[in-house]
């Protein structure tokens, strides 16, 4: 399964983005499941917001980097948002998200299509490298996470001299959440929003729901945008990409 795939000399790539915030990829993994996810130094303690597609472990990486495990908030369950969650002791998630028993996913194209509906042919393999010497995507699975507390609407994380505020914004999932800082006004904003064709048709999607959520977001003070995928963006991208999708959904 692996024998056209080259084994990547290293799987996460790290950004240090400001003096709290570090970005974290998986480049070799194929644009519709490539995720990011946000690490968040904090004074009490650290935060990291989504965790990649657990082909290879990520919280050692952290632990090396920054010297503490961080809690793990999970945006929603997909799994190129919470592959690695079973590796984490802290793990927050809204209880409609199935973070304690998962969608099994898959690395293959056919097979995952057939899991989420999609329509659109993908590719066979959804990566374009494989983390170590014989790495067989064909058998990677979404391991279920252990200990999950609840988060839901209204909800605080408290990193010390900074707190973010849990927002429950269903559409693209029943349990999607964000998670908005007040005090700077960054989001963070998992699937809800990103630069690019907002998918609401997935299993436990809802057009209706989404419309809701993203009114709702558009009336919060957000200045910069830090997205489940894709790159950043300020407040009048962010109000163009919810009118463009609620003129499509109202029609
Ligand atoms: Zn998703």
């Amino acid at each position: 399964m692996n024998a056209d795939l080259p084994v990547a000399p290293q799987w996460f790539r790290l950004t240090e983005l400001d003096e709290r915030t570090t970005l974290i990829e998986e480049p070799h993994v194929r644009p519709l499941l490539r995720a990011n996810a946000w690490h968040l130094r904090g004074r009490d303690r650290d935060l990291l917001v989504d965790c990649g597609l657990g082909v290879t472990a990520l919280a050692p990486l952290l632990r090396k980097r920054f010297g503490r495990e961080p809690l793990l908030v999970v945006t929603h369950a997909h799994l190129d948002h919470m592959g690695s969650a079973h590796e984490f002791r802290q793990v927050g998630a809204h209880p409609l998200e199935r973070v304690g028993d998962p969608v099994p996913g898959s690395l293959l194209g056919p097979v995952l299509a057939a899991q989420m509906g999609l329509d659109a042919p993908l590719p066979p393999v959804l990566l374009t490298a494989v983390p170590h010497h014989g790495y067989d995507p064909g058998a990677y699975r979404v391991r279920p996470a252990d200990g999950t507390h609840p988060l839901t609407d209204g909800d605080h994380v408290d990193l010390g001299e900074h707190t973010l505020t849990v927002l429950h914004l269903p559409g693209h999932s029943p349990g999607s959440i964000v998670l908005f800082d007040e005090h700077d006004g960054t989001l963070f904003s998992g699937d809800v929003i990103y630069d690019d064709v907002l998918l609401d048709s997935l299993p436990g999607g809802d057009p209706q729901q989404y419309a809701h959520s993203l009114r709702r977001l558009r009336s919060l003070p957000v200045r910069l945008t830090r997205p489940g995928h894709g790159s950043s963006f300020g407040r009048n991208r962010l109000h163009h990409l919810i009118d463009g999708y609620l003129a499509c959904v109202t029609g």
